[in-house]
């Protein structure tokens, strides 16, 4: 059969072109970021097709994100010039392992038509399985169990073999019994939660040798993105798939593992050497992706972690005007979102295309000013891996409470909130609040005011819904005495919503907790709370149109494996970033993961990479001066340009510091180097979050859009 000449091949450098061509065995490449790895991946794909050694269905290539499963199909098909048929085994974990799964559902006891629960179905359940137990769920919330949960089977744990002091950390001494319990559940309801997409299959392979002998000869090729990412399920679960042919091909970086708070191990790096004993490793030096100045400073930041395989890089992409490492400050962050914005505009102005610059966020809560900022001037903007800020479940909640007290016909947002938190007001209750409200010809709200009064609800429901029937009228009587910001607060924690969040001990609940008060903060600039909901909606009706040019607003945690001409950087503070709660729980560890994220946020920028931080931060509606995050300390001087900000010095920005008295006169011109010299001498501002215990990685962080739901979201349809 004749060779189609291998043009794919050109203008790889040694080190590639080895990755790509060595198709027998076993590989890792290690290497930094921007060096070409997932390039290596797509061609080595295009490689094995184009030499016919195996048929699209023959290769097994496992990315971290559906989005990147579908950027490689299209550059496969684009490199070997004709249409990829199929590839069905292009795709996330969770993809490929549900359609495994679903092709053996009865080995494990399910049907192979199994549902997979999303996390509210997975709490709903838990839920019922903790009070069935007779434990108290509000010291043992289900949300906690679902971490433990969560936790055991990215280790790979069974009910049966999780280490009994777990077990016993968890509802008196009962959580392996309430694991063993949600799994026999899930086994009657037909359903499965996202761990058992893995497990499930890691345990028919182990139980059924002649299955596993099937795949094992199916995937004659078998590739790995993001390897430093995976956890010891996903690990184990391609350790039996690799075992018999190994010709397996694992490309990562050990500085870019930022997902440790979610299983991830690093040590499986290590893993694999050991397990394919002979494995070729490959590393590649050369970065294509940014300039001199970008990646020394990624670099030299990076260099501070001691736990590191340890690797160089370098860089050709050499110009003369290549622009420095921009550091800048801002008096506060609404100050860093319009001068980030201004600096939007300005790169726009000289042809620059929105679609290359990206903003990255260490919290989603910082999305907001960035969202405010680019609604008020008309300029487009993407939310990439997540939802806006306005449209996150909290966030949601919070408003509908807000139209409720403003709007009191508004039967949809009446409708989110009624049984938020939970107030013992179950369906039945509420079809007849509906019966009522049909009948009369009147909004939920009056229906059920009406309802509360005559003796057809249960006691407890009709206590209940008094209540909130009451408070609605309550604060609907303050809404003209009393500031919009003050009685937004107290509708949150009258209702019950704060606490409902503060009394979550999930992953994701501090994070929540944040953007709450991020919302209460963006009050404060509207007169009133209608005028406010009436900016929310505006927001809200933006256009999200992929095809848009827009600018990118995501997590540093998202941006993982993308890159952009132009990278903004905002919110490098002590106790935002590094993030305090990884410092608090993670000691020296967790600061190593949050500066990897640094690296990952610096390495995603082609051209230019600017880091930004506001010298003062609104906590709990007082100011608070903020310490320049420690990693600014750690970029290379000759590397990098500390940008004095304008407007510190006049308009806007001098007004308002007017107003700040007594910190003016110390933090009028707060600038790096200047907070470098208080810090030094001595002085411990809070740092931004130091008084808050809510610090924490955000829902966004723990379950990144694409990464989490994404990951399974295509397995789900079919
Ligand atoms: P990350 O660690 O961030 O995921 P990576 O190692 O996967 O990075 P790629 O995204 O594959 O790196 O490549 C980075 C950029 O360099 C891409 O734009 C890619 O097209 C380009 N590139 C890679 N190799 C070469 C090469 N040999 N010649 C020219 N450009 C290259
Ligand atoms: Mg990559």
């Amino acid at each position: 059969r004749a060779m189609p000449a291998p043009t794919y091949l050109d203008n790889l450098n040694p080190e590639q072109r080895e990755a790509i061509v060595t198709i027998d065995g076993p590989v890792l490449v290690l290497a930094g970021a921007g060096t070409g790895k997932t390039r290596v991946l797509t061609t080595r794909i295009a490689h094995i097709l184009a030499t016919g050694h195996a048929r699209p269905s023959e290769i097994l290539a496992v990315t971290f994100t559906n989005k990147a499963a579908r950027e490689m199909k299209e550059r496969i098909a684009h490199l070997i010039g004709e249409r990829v048929e199929g590839m069905p085994w292009l795709g996330t974990f969770h993809a490929i392992g549900t359609k495994v799964l679903r092709r053996h559902a009865e080995l494990v006891g399910l049907r192979s038509d199994f549902t997979i629960l999303d996390t509210d179905d997975q709490l709903r359940l838990m839920k019922q399985i903790i009070q069935a137990e007779g434990i108290d769920e509000k010291r043992w919330p289900a949300r906690q169990l679902a971490s433990f949960i969560d936790t055991w089977k990215n280790r790979g744990l069974d009910p049966d073999n999780i280490p009994p002091l777990e077990a016993k950390a968890f509802g008196n001494g009962k959580g392996g019994d309430l694991y063993r319990a949600y799994q026999a559940r899930l086994k009657t309801l037909n359903a499965t939660d996202f761990g058992d997409l893995l497990l499930h299959v890691i345990k028919i392979w182990q139980r059924h040798p002649d299955v596993l002998a099937d795949y094992q000869r199916r995937f004659r090729y078998i590739l790995v993105d993001e390897y430093q990412d995976t956890n010891v399920a996903q690990y184990l679960w391609l350790r039996l798939l690799a075992m018999q042919t190994k010709n397996v091909c694992c490309v990562g970086d050990d500085d870019q593992s930022i997902y440790g708070w979610r299983g991830a191990e690093v040590d499986n790096i290590l893993r694999f050497e050991h397990d394919f004993p002979g494995a070729k490793v490959i590393r590649l030096e050369r970065n294509y992706r940014s300039t001199t100045h970008i990646l020394a400073a990624a670099s030299h930041l990076i260099a501070h972690n001691e736990s590191r395989l340890g690797k160089t890089l370098f860089t050709e992409k050499n110009h003369d005007d290549a622009e420095k490492v921009a550091v800048a400050s801002s008096w506060d962050s609404e100050e860093e979102a319009r001068s980030i914005s201004d600096e939007i505009e300005r790169l726009q102005r000289d042809g620059h295309k929105l679609n290359e610059i990206a903003i990255l966020v260490r919290a989603s809560f910082q999305m907001r000013e960035f969202e405010d900022r680019f609604v008020t001037l008309g300029l487009p903007y993407r939310v990439v891996g997540g939802p806006r800020f306005y449209e996150r479940a909290e966030i949601r909640d919070a408003l509908a409470y807000f139209r409720t007290t403003c709007q009191p016909a508004d039967d949809l947002a009446f409708e989110r909130i009624v049984n938020v938190p939970k107030r013992g007001l179950g369906d039945a209750s509420l079809q007849q609040v509906h019966g009522l409200a049909r009948a009369r010809g009147v909004p939920l709200l009056a229906a059920a005011g009406l309802i509360v009064e005559t003796e057809e609800l249960k006691p407890k429901a009709r206590s209940s819904l008094k209540g909130l029937v009451d408070s609605f009228t309550r604060w609907r009587a303050q809404l003209e005495h009393m500031p919009h910001t003050d009685l937004a607060g107290i509708i949150l924690d009258e209702s019950g919503y704060t606490e409902m969040w503060q009394n979550d001990r999930s992953a994701e609940a501090p994070g929540r907790l944040e953007n709450l008060k991020e919302l209460l903060r963006s009050m404060e600039d509207y007169e009133s709370l209608p005028a406010f909901l009436e900016h929310v909606s505006l927001v809200m009706d933006t256009e999200n149109d992929p095809s848009l040019d827009a600018v990118n607003v995501m997590t540093l945690h998202s941006a993982k494996g993308l890159e952009f001409d132009t990278v903004f950087l905002p919110g490098w503070e002590e106790g935002l970033f590094p993030h305090q709660r990884a410092l608090d729980e993670g000691g020296r560890a967790g600061l190593e993961e949050e500066r990897r994220l640094a690296y990952v946020g610096i390495t995603r920028a082609k051209k230019r990479a600017q880091i930004w931080f506001a010298s003062n931060r609104r906590i709990h509606g007082s100011w608070q001066t903020s310490i320049p995050s420690r990693f600014l300390d750690e970029l290379p001087e000759p590397h990098v340009e500390v940008i004095e900000s304008k407007s510190n010095y006049g308009g806007y920005g001098r007004s308002r510091f007017d107003q700040m008295e007594p910190f003016g006169s110390t933090y009028a011109t707060p600038g790096w180097q200047r907070a470098q010299k208080l810090k030094a001498g001595g002085r411990t501002a809070g740092g931004y979050g130091s008084s808050s215990d809510d610090y924490a990685q955000d829902e966004y962080d723990r379950a990144p859009g694409e990464a989490q739901r994404g990951r399974f979201g295509d397995a789900a349809g079919g």
